[in-house]
């Protein structure tokens, strides 16, 4: 269990270092009240989503983590294309391009959020944010001590 913290954001260059950097940040930014098997998790998860962004999509490629709820962590990967991530089978040589049948396997929930492409500033901003979730998938009862929290990113797969 933890207190929700606030997100941890990373830009990272959109280039083959930025699966090294993803990883390198998410153990920075761990929140260690977690399970390190979800620090695995979540180290596989963000290097598939960064090395999709990178390849498939574009600048800016941003990373966020955060802790949502008891035993929850929230893992978002931005980029500058609108289009949905890429989920053809890579090939089997290939290291990449996984991403979203892992995100699938490995995620407790997902989805994908977009965004007005230009910012407010008139630079430019992330298009899209592929988010996913983890944690356990079948949390014990937890007694009831008044009313649950909110979900304050409101974002759920269709
Ligand atoms: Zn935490």
């Amino acid at each position: 269990m933890c207190v929700p913290t606030p997100a941890s954001t990373l830009v990272v260059p959109v280039d083959l270092s930025s699966g090294r950097l993803a990883r390198h940040f998410l153990e920075e930014h761990w929140c260690h009240q977690h399970s390190s098997a979800h620090l695995d998790q979540a180290k596989l998860l963000f290097t598939e989503l960064v090395t999709n962004a990178v390849r498939h999509a574009g600048p800016p490629v941003l990373l966020q983590v955060e802790c949502v709820e008891t035993d929850g962590v929230l893992l978002s990967v931005s980029d500058g294309d609108p289009s949905p991530p890429v989920t053809t089978v890579a090939d089997p040589a290939d290291l990449g391009g996984r991403g979203v049948h892992l995100v699938e396997l490995l995620s407790r929930d997902w989805g994908v959020r977009h965004h007005d492409p230009v910012g407010a500033d008139g630079e430019s901003a992330p298009a899209k944010t592929v988010w996913c979730r983890l944690g356990r998938r079948d949390p014990e009862p937890v007694p009831q001590r008044g009313g649950h929290r909110t979900d304050r990113h409101g974002a759920r797969p269709l």
